[in-house]
C-alpha cells in the first residue's frame, strides 16, 4: 500500500470517486470540527487585537474576553482531538485502504490499487 503516485512519486494524491461504490467515508470527530473554525476565529481575534494595540488604543475589554474565551474553546477541543487522534487515524487508514482508484493531482496519473 502505497500513497504515492507510481508515475512522478507525488504525495499529492487524491481517491477517485467511482460513484457505484457507497465508501466508507472516514469518521471526522466532532473536536476537529469545533477545533478548525475556533483556530480560525482565534487567529482573527489575535490579528484585530494587535492591530488595536498597534494604533495606540489598545485592545477592548470585550475583545480581550472574547479572545479568551475562543482560546480556551480551542484548547479544550485540541485537548479532546488529542484523545480523539489514535480513532480518526485508524478511521482515515481504514477509509484510504478501502479506495481502489487513485489519481495524481501532478501529472494526472490514473491507477488502480
Ligand atoms: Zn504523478
Amino acid at each position: 500500500m502505497q500513497y504515492r503516485c507510481p508515475k512522478c512519486q507525488s504525495v499529492k494524491i487524491m481517491p477517485v470517486n467511482q460513484g457505484t461504490t457507497t465508501s466508507t467515508r472516514p469518521v471526522v470527530p466532532k473536536s476537529l470540527v469545533i477545533l478548525l473554525p475556533s483556530i480560525f476565529i482565534l487567529l482573527l481575534l489575535v490579528l484585530i487585537s494587535l492591530s488595536m494595540w498597534i494604533f495606540g488604543h489598545g485592545a477592548g475589554t470585550n475583545l480581550q474576553i472574547a479572545t479568551v474565551v475562543v482560546f480556551v474553546v480551542v484548547a479544550g477541543s485540541g485537548l479532546m482531538f488529542w484523545r480523539d487522534l489514535p480513532d480518526f487515524k485508524l478511521s482515515m487508514q481504514a477509509f484510504m485502504q478501502s479506495q481502489k482508484y487513485w489519481k495524481c493531482r501532478e501529472c494526472h496519473h490514473e491507477w488502480q490499487i
